[in-house]
């Protein structure tokens, strides 16, 4: 039986956020800075960024504004490290956070941005108001299309009795207030991770169009972004210097992320944050290995959403129904995945067959999957998806 899935009522929030879009962006840093009156800025970032000179630059582009370094966050974001972070921005009294890198430097300067305005406050600092904004403001320098710099929400991975977890948190206060997309500092990033986390962005789109509380915005945003994607991210990964590709690249990405920060996301999302918190499957392959699989599982109840995904990727529409044309839209993204070489089966990233029941038990508990359009009635179900994915 086929569920509706109806697009006539709608409600979302949109975020108070300046972006700062082109190549050599990153050099109207300080500028910003100094219009928003920041004057003690603490950077989390990881080691790549080191290595690949991105951390020097925001060095000398801040100067004496920037009071404090934490460079080795790690994905996933372990809730030790928040506990770390704090300590440091704490003694450096900062009153901005930037994140630098992928989803995880970006999320560690969300969790701390609220984890901060608590010890400071002694209060709970979750917002009420969809206009309430943050004691210690986060700017996110993404440098994969990961998405996490437009989105209120941030992912850590908890530690207890020996078992990991990941648990997302959303708050208005922790959208960045600043994002500087910067193709230049994209330039260098690994063909795998361009790939993994550009089909990050991509599955991003494809669940904000069939997204229970999808909106007319976050669709176009999401149909946008798939075109961008899909022409761009094969030049992207064939050469990684070539700044047209990077450039439309990351606009994919912004408009990828875009429509994620309006809409919950389903089946999909929930599956990878399960796959990385707990089977610590980096994300970009989570999402790799899983997106068709979790296409094909919604494919008779969002057949429709699904089609416009296949309009946007090019596929001809003339005389076919929604699912045909759904389904050619999986198989097209399932050879864009082979094609970039990413690895397309659970059991290759070290999932073994056995944690498949206990995978799916602790994705039912997530809100992701329990928003999926089409219901989610059991771990069973999500049992089947996994092993169709291992
Ligand atoms: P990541 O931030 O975990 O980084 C993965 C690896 O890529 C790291 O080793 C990093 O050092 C390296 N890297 C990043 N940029 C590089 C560069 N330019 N050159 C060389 N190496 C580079 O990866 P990600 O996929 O961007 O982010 C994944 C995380 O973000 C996950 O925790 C995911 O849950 C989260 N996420 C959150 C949102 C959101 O809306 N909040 C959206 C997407 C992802």
């Amino acid at each position: 039986m086929k569920a509706k899935v109806p697009m006539d009522e709608f409600r979302y929030s949109s975020y108070a956020q300046e972006i700062i879009f082109g190549p050599g962006s990153v050099n109207r840093l300080r500028e910003a800075v100094d219009r928003f009156h920041w004057d003690r800025l603490l950077l989390c970032s990881t080691g790549s960024q080191r290595r690949g000179g991105h951390i020097a630059s925001i060095e000398s582009a801040l100067d004496d504004r920037l009071v404090a370094i934490y460079e080795h966050v790690q994905p996933h974001i372990p809730d030790f490290q928040i506990a770390e972070v704090l300590e440091l921005a704490d003694q450096n009294e900062i009153d901005a956070v930037i994140g630098l890198g992928g989803g995880s430097p970006i999320g560690m300067a969300k969790a701390l941005s609220l984890a901060l305005e608590e010890r400071r406050t002694g209060r709970p600092a979750r917002a009420a108001f969809p206009t309430d904004q943050p004691l210690v403001p986060v700017v996110a320098i993404p440098t994969t299309y990961a998405g996490s710099e437009m989105t209120p929400t941030y992912g850590i991975t908890h530690h207890v009795d020996g078992s990991a977890r990941k648990i997302t948190v959303t708050d208005v206060k922790v959208t960045p207030k600043l994002t500087l997309y910067d193709p230049l500092l994209t330039l260098d990033l690994p063909s795998e991770m361009t790939a993994s986390t550009g089909i990050n962005a991509l599955a991003h789109c494809i669940e904000a169009l069939y997204s229970i509380t999808r909106n007319p915005l976050s669709s176009a945003a999401a149909f946008s972004a798939i075109r961008s994607i899909v022409s761009a991210l094969p030049r992207c990964y064939a050469n990684g210097s070539d700044l047209d590709a990077r450039t439309e690249m990351l606009v994919g990405a912004f408009l990828a992320g875009t429509a994620l920060s309006h809409v919950t996301m389903a089946l999909h999302h929930g599956l990878c944050h399960t796959l990385g918190g707990t089977a610590d499957v980096p994300h970009g392959v989570a999402n790799s290995i899983v997106l068709p699989h979790a296409m094909r599982f919604n494919l008779d109840v969002t057949a429709a959403q699904l089609a416009q995904a296949a309009e946007a990727m090019g596929i001809p529409r003339t005389g076919r129904s929604d699912e045909v044309a759904a389904e050619e839209a999986v198989q097209r993204i399932y050879a864009l995945i082979g094609q970039l070489n990413l690895p397309q089966h659970l059991r290759d990233v070290g999932v073994h067959e056995s944690d498949l029941p206990h995978l799916a038990q602790m994705a039912l508990q997530s809100r992701a999957v329990q928003s999926n359009p089409k219901p989610i009635t059991g771990a069973t179900q999500l049992e089947e998806v996994l092993r169709a994915a291992w």
